[in-house]
């Protein structure tokens, strides 16, 4: 009798928090730290943040797996690859204040707000902002501000910001985002038209100088409008 417990119980025990660990381990040995991405911040974070608690409840095996997954409405958590690079050309640093437009799931925010100061990041759809919101809260992450709204203007009230990264796929890259880079400061953005490839460009701000840098072909969902 407590034998025949004992195995139902193993039945249906989730799979042990540690193996999820072990998954995100691996998944950082093997895509990320093996592809060249070298800085310390951004491969800690993400070996930290629990990703298999942003994807939807029937993805979280396979939430390691190197690939974009969908989260609904239409909607991907990126390439865990891309989420590593696109952090790493930021060059976070602990006080710094970033803007994302494009929160998603809210991944990408918490492995930016294991690194720098506060993450303030922008969702258009009221479904994904509300569900991220609600699970950045829950998971503890105090220093990231989400707001529903077009990203396409930015977040005047906080900005300047030391970096800001755009997660879905824009024309032209917005001039509100621009406007709010502080001198100095970094964006990255995939460009390029929706449902094509796009090029992921950096753009950096020194005084009234603009520079932008074509890196690598990407493809993400389209960069949406408020009507
Ligand atoms: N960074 C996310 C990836 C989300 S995919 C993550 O880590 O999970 C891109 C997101 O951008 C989608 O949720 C989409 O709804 C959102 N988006 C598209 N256009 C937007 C806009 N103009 N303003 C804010 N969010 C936008």
């Amino acid at each position: 009798m407590i034998k025949t417990a004992a195995v139902l119980l193993l039945a249906i025990l989730p799979v042990a928090p540690d193996e999820y660990d072990r998954q995100r381990q691996e998944m950082v040995d093997d895509q990320i730290a093996d592809r060249r991405i070298s800085d310390s911040a951004t491969l800690h974070a993400m070996r930290t943040v629990p990703r298999h608690l942003f994807v939807p409840p029937h993805s979280v095996d396979d939430a390691y797996d190197d690939r974009p997954l969908p989260i609904g409405y239409g909607q991907t958590i990126s390439q865990p690859y891309i989420v590593a690079y696109m952090t790493e050309l930021l060059k976070p640093q602990a006080d710094h204040r970033v803007l994302e437009i494009g929160t998603g799931s809210g991944y990408q925010a918490a492995v930016l707000a294991e690194i720098v100061d506060t993450v303030y990041t922008i969702e258009i759809i009221t479904e994904l902002e509300n569900a991220a919101a609600e699970r950045l809260k829950k998971l503890g992450y105090k220093n990231v501000k989400v707001k529903n709204a077009d990203g396409y203007y930015g977040w005047e009230e906080y900005s300047p910001f030391d970096a800001i990264v755009v997660t879905a796929a824009a024309e032209y890259i917005p001039p509100p985002l621009i406007a709010q880079l502080k001198d100095g400061g970094r964006m990255v953005i995939p460009v390029g038209s929706p449902f094509f490839v796009q090029t992921l460009m950096l753009v950096e701000k020194r005084g009234e100088d603009i520079t932008t840098e074509s890196l690598i072909p990407v493809r993400f969902v389209p960069f949406k409008r408020a009507n």
